[in-house]
């Protein structure tokens, strides 16, 4: 494994605010260092360059001064070299004995001095023909050139300081470097201590996530002020919540009262056979009422069953509807004329069936039909009447299922269509049995194949429902 990958092995391994802080630190002190760079090689490029020009030009003056010296030997005047001097600039000229004959500034370090202090390896802002001497706290430069006439050659040593703060600038640099850790570690501290801060969320995130059980959903992340991504994701995740812990409660709510339901029926049916059980089969009579009371609760939980199937179907999206274009008028004629002959207790009537094409599941149609149609008998005292129509009208279809029953109070009429909800009321048909999810799956079919329910009814007098169905195209 390389190093590279060890270190991102290791890397992987540390937290996030761990990581944040290494990230910025990295980005922190690469910053740090380049502006360091940058400033040091301004402050000697301003120190080097200008010592080296004056230099430089001091050089090219001084040779005009020789060439004029050439035309005229006899004009020799010292001055004339002072003058070719740029400001700042030392000359010295030494002949071939070693004897120092001009020297236009005479406390200047000696040339013996210079030797000494020569630097070996001068730095890189230097330029390569001129040497560098440190003396004392200064740093000096110098350049020289030979003159030979008549066979004497003397040689011209050309001084500059590049700086006298020597010792000022190398205190500068450690206190800036002392600086930089500083900053760095302060980076590192505070950038730590603030990712800490600003992951938080998470981490209680974390902690309740840990905590959520099936049985235990209540908690929800604390919500900061802040408009942030942390913020939103706390309440993406607490809305999550809200709708699992509602999905749950729903499903446990649906669970207890679909028990309690099959309680009732099943309490009978035991009921009946303990009585069988204790005073014999011996009456034929007795017994035979007994059975078709137990073979009616066995048939109220069979239907009970198969709607709690149904609606479990469709909480799992895995009820089918086999959709086709349908005649309802053949429908409703089909359903209506089975149920005249079974229904002989009311006045069951077909007012009005106008030809309807539908596109929808057969088989749910029909289901929903039923079960509108049995509530209406349900609820309605015998010799009361029941009327259906069939009409069209421009690209809507109305089917209206009207009885002349008990009526539902303008409060219950919303929750008709709950699960389980029943009416509770003493002034109900007495043999009306049922357990409250008819009406439920009714809307299930409707809401699926787009059919919209109207309810319209008056206590005591009746109820229609109207449907108003889309037209196939
Ligand atoms: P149930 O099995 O109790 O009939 P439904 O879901 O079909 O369940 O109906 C829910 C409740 O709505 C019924 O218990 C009844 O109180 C009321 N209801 C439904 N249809 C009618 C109607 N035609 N007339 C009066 N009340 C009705």
């Amino acid at each position: 494994m390389s190093v590279i990958d060890k270190i991102k092995r290791k890397v992987n391994g540390f937290e996030i605010s761990t990581k944040i802080t290494l990230g910025y630190a990295a980005c922190f002190v690469t910053l740090l260092a380049v502006i360091n760079l940058a400033m040091w090689l301004g402050v000697m490029s301003a120190l080097y360059v200008p010592a080296e020009r004056t230099i430089t030009r001091s050089m090219e003056h001084i040779e005009k001064v020789f060439a004029a010296l050439e035309m005229n030997y006899m004009s020799f005047d010292p001055n004339a070299f002072r003058g070719a001097l740029v400001a700042g600039v030392v000359l010295r000229a030494v002949d071939e004995r070693g004897e120092v004959f001009i020297d236009t500034d005479e406390n200047y370090p000696s040339n013996e001095m210079f030797e000494a202090g020569l630097l070996k390896n001068p730095p890189i802002f230097a330029n390569a023909d001129f040497d560098v001497a440190k003396i004392g706290s200064a740093l000096i430069y110098r350049n020289e050139m030979d003159y030979t006439h008549d066979g004497e050659t003397v040689t011209l040593y050309f001084f500059r300081t590049i700086t006298s703060e020597l010792i000022l600038l190398e205190n500068l640099e450690k206190s800036l470097l002392m600086l930089d850790v500083l900053g760095v570690l302060l980076a590192i501290g505070l950038g730590y201590a603030l990712s800490r801060k600003i992951l938080t969320p998470i981490k209680t995130m974390n902690e309740l996530a840990r905590e959520i059980a099936f049985e235990k959903m209540g908690g929800r992340i604390p919500l900061g002020t802040a408009d942030d991504e942390l913020n939103e994701l706390a309440k993406t995740l607490n809305e999550m919540l809200d709708r699992l812990q509602g999905g749950i409660s729903k499903q446990q709510k649906f669970v207890s009262d679909a028990s309690h339901e099959l309680r009732t029926p099943a309490a009978v049916i035991k009921g009946y056979i303990d009585f069988i059980e204790t005073y014999g089969t011996a009456d034929e009579a007795l017994l035979k009422e007994n059975l078709k009371v137990i073979g009616s609760e066995a048939q109220n939980m069979q239907a009970l069953l198969e709607n709690l199937l149904f609606l479990s179907r469709t909480d799992q999206h895995r009820q089918k509807l086999n959709k086709k274009i349908l005649d309802l008028d053949d429908i409703v004629g089909d359903v209506m004329s089975k149920m005249k002959t079974v229904v002989k207790t009311h006045k069951v009537e077909l007012v009005k069936n106008m030809p309807a094409k539908i596109f929808g599941d057969e088989t749910t149609i029909r289901q929903m039909m039923r079960i509108f149609l049995d509530n209406a008998v349900k609820y309605t005292p015998e010799g009361g009447s029941i009327k259906v129509s069939l009409a069209v009208y421009g690209e809507e279809i109305l089917l209206s299922i009207s009885d002349s029953g008990i009526g539902i109070a303008p409060e219950n009429q919303k929750k008709i269509f709950s699960r389980f909800f029943r009416v509770d009321s003493e002034d109900l048909v007495s043999e009306a049995n049922g357990s409250g999810l008819g009406l439920s799956i009714a809307k299930w079919i409707a809401d699926n194949h787009e059919i919209k329910i109207f309810v319209a009814s008056a206590l005591g007098k009746g109820t229609t429902f109207t449907l108003r169905i889309p037209k196939a195209n």
